[in-house]
């Protein structure tokens, strides 16, 4: 380990390790039984973290898609309430989330909510850039939203962000 880049890419990855994410397990929902054709259950779904804290959201969810609802607090600022429904498909007796990150829509068994994420959305592990751990270069577009933070909040706020700026906006905004 050498050198400043490296080291602030080492915190990047500390801080969203893909254990320090809160996930939602498609196969753990149908093992629950919540993936029924033709009906539509709705309670709550929860985490216990390793300190101990609980986190609680609300969940509807129907054999092809799922809703999730909670509020958070998105860069410190005021608490909001967010909603989205997330596809689920199925390829035989196999369930899977569609990401529900613009211009994502990967197939995957688990999405993520970073504890310190930037939108606040659950999305695949692609998309919080997380399987790039090993990748450690200098980013021009992590320069940039460091000189440009109004901006780069507003691009989070929009819920548009993804994969490389994504990214990008979480190093710059030391997440
Ligand atoms: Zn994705």
């Amino acid at each position: 380990m050498g050198g400043y880049g490296s080291t602030r890419w080492a915190g990047y990855v500390r801080r969203t390790s893909v254990e320090e994410c809160r996930s939602l397990d498609v196969r753990h929902l149908k093992r629950e039984g919540l993936l029924t054709e033709g009906q539509t259950w709705a309670g709550s779904w929860g985490w216990i973290d390793r300190n101990g804290g609980k986190a609680t959201i609300g969940l509807q969810a129907s054999s092809s898609w799922v809703r999730l609802s909670y509020s958070l607090r998105i860069a410190g600022g005021a608490p909001e309430q967010v909603s989205y429904k997330i596809p689920v498909i199925w390829t035989g007796p196999r369930p899977f989330f569609l990401c529900p990150a613009p211009d994502c829509g990967r197939r995957v068994e688990k999405l993520y909510l970073p504890l310190r994420g930037p939108t606040g959305r659950f999305l695949c592990r692609h998309c919080w850039g997380l399987s790039y751990e090993s990748r450690q270069t200098w980013d021009p577009l992590v320069s940039y939203y460091r000189g440009h933070y109004e901006e780069a909040r507003a691009v989070l706020r929009s819920g548009k962000a993804r994969g490389r700026t994504l990214v990008a906006i979480m190093k710059a905004m030391n997440w």
